[in-house]
This record gives C-alpha cells, structure tokens and sequence, in this order.
C-alpha cells in the first residue's frame, strides 16, 4: 500500500529530506511519498489532528520551531522523546493515536563518531537552547560528558533547559555537571569557559562546541554564530560541530577550520537521523546499505541546488 510521509516545519523551504527518503523509498521497493508541509506554530494541532484522520499517514519529520511544542499534542511518546522534552519523529499508530519519537541524539552521536570524537569526559559548549540542543544536551551527557553547557541568546530558555533536563542527567548520566550560560557571556569570550581545560591531562575528554542555532543556514548563509575573534579563543584540538548542514560548509565551518580547528556541518546527522526515522515508520531494524543510500542522495542534492533550508 502506498503510504505518505511529510516533514512539518517553518521554515522548510527547498527541503533535501525529500530526495534523501525518496531514494531510501526507491532501494526498499516502497510506494511511499514525502513532502514538505511549511506549518506556521499556530496551525500545528490542526495539521496534527487532520494527519492522524489519514490511513495513508504513515508519519513525519519535525523541525524548527515545532520539536518542543509537538510533544504535547502527540498520544504518546517513547521514553527518551520524553526524557530530553522534543520530538523529531511523528509515526501514526494502526489505531490512529500519533507516537513521538527523538532520532537526533542517536544521529547526532553517530555523527560525532564518524568524527572519531569520544564524547566520555569532554566538555562541550552548546550554542542555542530549542529542541536539537536538548537532544545533543542528553546524547552527550548519557553518552559520559563531564560538562556541558548551554548558551542561548535569551538566558531563560537556557535556564529552562538546564531545569528540564537535570533529573534525568541525574538518573541517566550522574557525572555530568550541565549549566546555564548567556549569550553576553560567551561574547565576553568562549575561552573563559574552556580556560580551565589548558589544565587538563592526558587521558581527559576532548572539547566540542555545537552550533544547535539555526544562524548560518540558507539563505542566511553569511552569518555565523561565532565570531573570527570568539572562535579565536577556543582552544586547540576542539571540536567544533554546525548541525545546519545547508550550506554543508557554513560559514562557522569555515572560520574554524581557518582558525586551525577541526569542524563539521550537520550531514552527517541529518543521514543518520534521517535513516532511524524510516525505522520508525517501517517498525524494523534495517541495513547500513539504506543510510549509505540516503548520503548519497543527499550528497547528490548538496552539489545539485547549493541553497536549501532546515531538515
Ligand atoms: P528550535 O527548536 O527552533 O531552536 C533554535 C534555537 O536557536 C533556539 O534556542 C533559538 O532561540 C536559537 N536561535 C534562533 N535564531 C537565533 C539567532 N539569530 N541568534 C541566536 N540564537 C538563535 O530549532 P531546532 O529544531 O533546535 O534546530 C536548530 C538548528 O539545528 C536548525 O538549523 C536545524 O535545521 C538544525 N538541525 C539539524 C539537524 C541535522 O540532522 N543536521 C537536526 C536537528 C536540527 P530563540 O528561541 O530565542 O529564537
């Protein structure tokens, strides 16, 4: 049976999602659709509610600004969407009822090992507070970071996060010590933070800093979070990972390789999370081959239209 699949977000505009499920779609031998739904925050419960009135709906990708909002309209979510408080992975139920899933921590880990960065003791420095930077909040933590600290421009919504997502720090990853910080202070200098890291030893965690901002996505493209001079101030060796992947060098990529830091965008994550979503919506495990799929895909949509937006 033919069966259709969307991603909901504002913005979405020249998605790649769709090429890369597509052609995931086209090697399983599915009839599936997917197609992007723009949905503004206010029309997100009527969307929800006409979806889940559809047989043929088998379930979705959420982005930006719905991952935090979606979860309480949703019948259920599995524990881990309900630990971190997003979701990014709508599947409907034979019965109709919606489930929330979250496949960015997994992506986002994933990415960072391909990577061959170990996030066990390391320090990392989140950069915005919605809902991609909870997941990376909770992957890191539970995947054994020392500290982690969030950074947004309106400090209440670090707060929030740090208050939402410390009882289950505390049950899943007792070790890591997760603040609050402001924008204004990472402007005085993100080199404060990490000053305490030029004691460190060896055997010690490395250091990553993560843009979960949207700043330096198309079209937007000129922008960067950090500037030469706050990028200037990270130490040697850190990590600095951009989960915009469109362009899939942004402009903090670049300013930190220039700067002699190693630096990734977010392709890699959008694959992987991309590729556990179709779990989702299928109900089974499937082959590395499909995720390879998927990259290649996207890779070929990158070169093909150089300005596309969000998941
Ligand atoms: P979200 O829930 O809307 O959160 C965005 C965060 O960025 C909020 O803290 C927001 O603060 C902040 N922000 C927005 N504009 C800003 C600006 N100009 N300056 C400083 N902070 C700003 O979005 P999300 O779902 O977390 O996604 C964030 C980004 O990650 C998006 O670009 C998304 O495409 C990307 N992402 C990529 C992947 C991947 O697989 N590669 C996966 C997930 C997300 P305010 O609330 O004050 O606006």
């Amino acid at each position: 049976m033919s069966a259709k699949v969307y991603l909901l977000g504002w913005p979405v505009g020249h998605s790649l999602s769709p090429r890369m499920h597509e052609a995931a779609f086209r090697t399983l031998g599915l009839d599936w659709s997917y197609s992007v739904i723009g949905v503004r925050p206010r029309q997100l419960a009527r969307v929800l509610a006409d979806l889940s009135l559809d047989p043929a709906f088998r379930g979705a990708n959420v982005t930006i600004p719905h991952k935090r909002a979606v979860l309480g309209l949703l019948a259920e979510a599995d524990s881990g969407a309900r630990a971190l408080g997003a979701v990014n992975v709508i599947s409907r139920r034979d019965d109709g009822n919606l489930w929330g899933h979250n496949t960015d921590c997994s992506g986002f880990l994933g990415a960072l090992t391909s990577l061959r960065f170990r996030p066990q003791g390391s320090r990392c420095l989140i950069l915005g507070a919605g809902g991609a930077a909870r997941a990376c909040v909770f992957a890191l933590g539970t995947a054994g970071a020392a500290a982690l600290r969030v950074v947004s421009r309106r400090p209440e919504q670090s707060w929030r996060l740090v208050r939402d997502l410390r009882p289950s720090l505390a049950e899943h990853a007792p070790q890591a010590v997760l603040e609050a910080g402001s924008w204004d202070e990472l402007r005085a200098g993100p080199g404060k933070w990490f000053g305490e890291a030029r004691g460190r030893r060896r055997g010690d965690g490395g250091m990553l800093v993560v843009n979960a901002t949207p700043v330096g996505m198309w079209p937007d493209d000129a922008r960067s979070p950090l500037t030469p001079a706050d990028v200037a101030r990270i130490p040697e060796g850190t990590l600095v990972y951009d989960l915009v992947y469109n362009p899939p060098r942004t402009r903090l990529v670049r300013i930190a390789m220039g700067a002699g830091l190693p630096a990734s965008g977010g392709e890699e994550m959008l694959v992987l999370q991309g590729a556990a979503a179709l779990e989702h919506w299928l109900g089974k495990p499937l082959s590395a081959e499909i995720a390879a799929v998927m990259r290649r895909a996207l890779a070929a949509a990158t070169e093909e239209v150089p300005t596309c937006s969000a998941t």
